[in-house]
């Protein structure tokens, strides 16, 4: 599934691509995503230049002075900017004519959404009770040590909240707290102010790094062959049950937690 780090570098991507071009035409060819592709999408967008392209949690916002393209990934999609003429794939939804490019949606499994919005962004439905950007100047120590008080669940869950914090995903909870040494158990409630800040800054490390490691393969964007990879995150303990923690060589143990898997360090993370 795209996570923050591959919709951040998508975004970076296709940005020098589209911003300031003019949408010459869309073809949509299969309107059946998670909700049905917006119709203005095919009536309105085309003529309009994309003026920025901005994201909110895994949202990719294209505004235009009509209007924004609201654009989410799901579970599969990808973007890809390829000549005007490259014959479209079966799980080809959407393009988005650029001259003599075209950017193009794939969604094999079509869970992602396209859809239109000409009101202001912070009220719409999908955009409005979304939590802090993890990587903005708001997320801070004392947001953090903020948000946990008062809450009864494990600081992994909290962090996956996208009511709270949007963007982190299980991976990379699971990293962060590994690398902030704080055992994903413990209650949110009771993290002290020195624990927020570290695990603030291991929150953004991480997802920096994962955009970094994404940066490398950045060209794969713009080109016509291949699948645009998952990035190849060198994981302290996600998926690494059994085996030896790459700091004290304690074996890394799975635990569900909400139905999710959790990977930690039981000597590392207190
Ligand atoms: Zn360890």
């Amino acid at each position: 599934m795209p996570e923050l780090p591959e919709v951040e570098t998508s975004r970076r991507g296709i940005m020098p691509y589209v911003v300031g071009e003019r949408v010459a035409g869309v073809l949509v060819r299969d309107r059946r995503l998670r909700w049905p592709v917006s119709a203005e999408i095919d009536r309105r967008l085309p003529g309009q230049t994309i003026e920025s392209l901005d994201r909110r949690a895994k949202y990719m916002l294209f505004n235009t002075a009509a209007g924004t393209m609201i654009l989410h990934l799901g579970m599969s999609g990808s973007l890809r900017l390829l000549p005007r003429e490259t014959p479209p794939g079966k799980h080809d939804h959407i393009d988005l004519v650029f001259g003599e490019r075209v950017l193009r949606l794939r969604d094999p499994r079509r869970f992602g959404a396209v859809l239109w919005t000409e009101a202001p962004l912070a009220t719409h439905p999908l955009l409005a009770h979304l939590g802090v950007e993890p990587l903005s100047r708001a997320l801070t120590a004392a947001h953090l040590h903020a948000i946990t008080r008062g809450h009864r669940s494990a600081i992994k869950q909290l962090l996956m909240d996208g009511r709270r914090i949007v963007g982190v995903g299980n991976i990379y909870a699971c990293e962060s707290l590994f690398v902030a040494g704080v055992d994903p158990r413990r209650p949110a409630r009771g993290l002290s102010r020195a624990r927020c800040e570290r695990l603030v800054l291991a929150i953004k490390l991480t997802l920096r790094k994962a955009i970094r490691a994404g940066g490398a393969s950045l060209r794969d964007f713009v080109r016509s062959d291949g699948e645009p990879g998952h990035f190849q995150l060198r994981a302290w303990v996600y998926g690494r049950a059994g085996l030896p923690c790459r700091r004290c060589g304690t074996p890394v143990r799975r635990i569900v937690q909400a139905q999710r898997a959790t990977f930690y360090c039981p000597r590392c993370q207190r």
